[in-house]
């Protein structure tokens, strides 16, 4: 069994080169900004007011969330319902930042985490995976990349997916905000864990960046 968490800001790179690593390495690949994406979503979709932490703790003990694997990858139901054609957008990821920063929806989506971790040999991403979830993961990487690489890489990933709504500016303007909150919330804040890697991707290629976690989880596997 091994573990490898990488963690670092919105649009640095890390789900597509986590996910691109998993598969070469046959490791299970857990995005776990997905799971609070679905969360924020729900509460904010089912009329919660998600600035309210009282408000969003009285809703929790309702959700049933349930993360689990198929032929497709990760899976997420709310109380049943398939959650992730809602959440690529950045209104999820709005509702996942101001939600993600209270102790009580942590506590809720931590045993679930480390669950996956204890029963395969995974990839995890998120803000803090190194640092909370799995202080004890066999690798570590922190992933980053200059601000304005991150908007223009978000902003291209919604213009595929078919938003015409959106701005350059006003897209780098949301990720940074985002950035900010999860870096300055007291609890689980966005930092890079003292024994992780740094990998700054602003010049590299997603192939080049997969293939580096590759090598760095083959060495750790020749460890073990
Ligand atoms: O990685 P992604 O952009 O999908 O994450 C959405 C939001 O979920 C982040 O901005 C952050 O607020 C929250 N998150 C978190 N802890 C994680 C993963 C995501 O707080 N481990």
């Amino acid at each position: 069994m091994i573990s490898v968490a990488i963690d670092g800001p919105g649009g640095a790179g890390k789900s597509t080169a986590a996910r691109a690593a998993a598969e070469r390495t046959g490791l299970k690949y857990m995005d776990t900004g997905a799971i609070y994406r679905s969360l924020g979503r729900y509460l904010r979709r089912s009329g919660v007011d998600i600035d309210r932490e009282e408000a969003v703790a009285a809703a929790l003990p309702a959700l049933d969330v349930e993360v689990f694997y198929n032929e497709e990858g990760q899976q997420i139901r709310i109380n049943g319902e398939d959650m992730l054609p809602y959440i690529r957008t950045p209104e999820a990821g709005d509702a996942a930042s101001r939600t993600s920063a209270y102790g009580c929806v942590r506590d809720k989506l931590l045993q679930l985490q480390r669950d996956t971790a204890e029963r395969y040999s995974v990839i995890m991403d998120g803000r803090d995976i190194g640092t909370v979830v799995l202080p004890n993961a066999d690798l570590k990487i922190y992933i980053t990349a200059d601000p304005q690489e991150r908007g223009r890489r978000r902003f291209l990933e919604l213009w595929e997916r078919g938003r015409r709504d959106i701005t350059l500016e006003g897209v780098t303007e949301e990720i940074r905000q985002r950035d900010e909150r999860d870096r300055k919330r007291p609890i689980a804040p966005l930092r890079r864990a003292e024994d992780a890697r740094l990998l700054d991707t602003t010049n590299r290629s997603p192939e080049e960046v997969t293939e580096l976690i590759c090598t760095w989880i083959r060495e750790k596997e020749a460890e073990q």
